[in-house]
């Protein structure tokens, strides 16, 4: 059997004093045509990321509201993630030299998780391509439909590498249903019929969302050596090069020159399926150097959901200078808390960087820097930004929203419409960055049911 995660309890009512009882009710209602229907969650770890972070919260309000979810994770072993993360790499357009051998760890592995899959289920969702490859097996056996099945892709394949995604597409069109995050990342020599735009999102309530008084913040700000008083900037990622950690301490330094008080604070979490994250930690520490103003922490040093709700609550300026971005949830976090972002203009960042009204999108450590000083010197602003950013995730990127998606998704293939098609994404591209990112000028407007 593939390891079950386990899962908190959580209530969708909850959830009323934040998106409103009657939008509770109807979600609850839409929930009710798919009652006791069976649901596997799949992905390739229980920790660390944002696909984990979303389903520590949407597996059990799915459960709420009457739906049988679950959550299993796939076995690997380095050699696996290893092949894994250069696919991640060379999916979102970095140059790698593949081997024959690369391609046979990672068909190995997903022969022997569909040797491990077991269980019945209505659908199932398998998340991103260390997951991929298990359906071809499974299907090959006659013992799974799927049409039932859905592929969930949380990169942005815009910059693909042909020979990778060659690879990869006979494997991922054998799902029923193909899941993007912006109607941009989705490839156009894929079947469209059956491909659905579902945005990530972000709990709320959870430790690392909810509400925390300003003693609590400080507390753990003392904690870590984080003076409250002197500013504050931070980004939370993991460490990866499409993040660009190297880049926000050229960005810190340049911020030095002109607040010579301020303090970097960056936190990442160690996945389990991140092999690079050590190496990277270390080119960072190195770049750092001796700067005590620098503070690279991490959950090996304790900081879990509610110290990184903390910095994210404290930081006058939070940044996400990502090079390439999937979504970003560590985004909707700090805007969820009121604080305004400075961000990269890639991926799904720009759906929720609205440049100049939650936030500003840049290109260049330089323009980071700037921007993040305009904002350090009007902290009034910056309030007003955080304010707008605030009530911009409440409107879109809160979890009972995705619920509703998978829901709606679910009921289409349970009619065998694979005519997911790209759903009801209509675009405003007036009030985000032009420049230099065609493709990623969209802003949702959808989801007129998110009212
Ligand atoms: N995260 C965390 N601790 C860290 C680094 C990241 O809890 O030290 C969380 C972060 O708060 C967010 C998720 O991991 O919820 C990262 O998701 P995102 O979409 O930003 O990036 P990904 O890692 O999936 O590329």
């Amino acid at each position: 059997m593939l390891d079950l995660v386990p899962i908190q309890a959580k209530s969708l009512g909850d959830y009323g004093s934040v998106i409103g009882d009657d939008r509770v009710a109807r979600i609850r209602a839409a929930a009710e045509p798919l009652r006791d229907a069976r649901v596997l969650h799949l992905n390739a770890t229980a920790f660390g990321g944002g696909v984990a972070e979303i389903l520590a919260t949407l597996v059990p309000l799915m459960r709420d509201v009457g739906v049988q979810a679950e959550w299993r994770v796939i076995h690997g072993d380095d050699s696996f993630f290893k092949v894994t993360k250069s696919f991640h790499n060379a999916l979102q357009g970095m140059p790698i030299a593949w081997t024959a051998e690369m391609w046979q760890t990672w068909m190995q592995f997903s022969e022997l998780n569909a040797n491990l899959f077991d269980g019945e289920y209505d659908f199932v969702v398998a998340h991103d391509p260390q997951t991929a490859g298990m359906l071809s097996y499974l299907s090959e056996r006659g013992v799974v439909d799927p049409g039932r099945w859905t592929w969930r892709c949380h990169i942005d394949l815009t910059e693909a590498q042909p020979e990778v995604w060659d690879f990869l597409r006979p494997f991922v069109q054998l799902h029923g249903a193909i899941v993007f995050t912006m109607p941009q990342f989705v490839r156009e020599d894929l079947n469209l019929e059956r491909v659905a735009i579902i945005p990530p999102s972000i709990d709320p309530l959870s430790s690392k969302n909810v509400d925390l008084d300003s003693a609590g913040v400080t507390q753990i700000l003392e904690r870590y050596g984080v003076d409250p008083k002197r500013p504050i900037i931070t980004q939370v990622s993991r460490f990866d090069p499409w993040k660009d950690p190297l880049g926000v301490i050229d960005v810190y330094r340049e911020v030095k020159s002109e607040f010579p008080d301020v303090q970097l604070v960056m936190v990442a979490s160690m996945a389990h399926d991140d092999p690079e994250g050590w190496s990277y930690y270390e080119r960072t520490a190195r770049h750092a150097g001796e700067d005590e103003d620098i503070h690279l922490l991490s959950n090996l040093q304790g900081v879990g959901n509610w110290e990184v709700n903390a910095f994210q609550r404290a930081s006058d300026v939070v940044i996400q200078k990502s090079l390439r971005e999937g979504f970003g949830l560590v985004v909707a976090e700090a805007l969820w808390k009121g604080r305004p972002v400075v961000a990269g203009a890639v991926g799904g960042i720009p759906l929720q960087v609205l440049d100049g009204q939650t936030g500003f999108l840049v290109n260049s450590v330089e323009d980071c820097a700037d921007r993040v000083i305009e904002l350090l010197r009007s902290p009034s602003a910056a309030d007003q930004m955080g304010e707008s950013g605030r009530e911009h995730v409440r409107r879109w990127f809160l979890l009972p929203r995705n619920l509703e998606d998978y829901l709606s998704l679910f009921k289409k293939l349970a009619h065998g419409t694979a005519a997911c098609s790209v759903p009801p994404m209509s675009i405003d591209v007036d009030n985000v960055h032009s420049e230099p990112l065609p493709r990623s000028r969209y802003l949702l407007d959808s989801m007129s049911r998110a009212g």
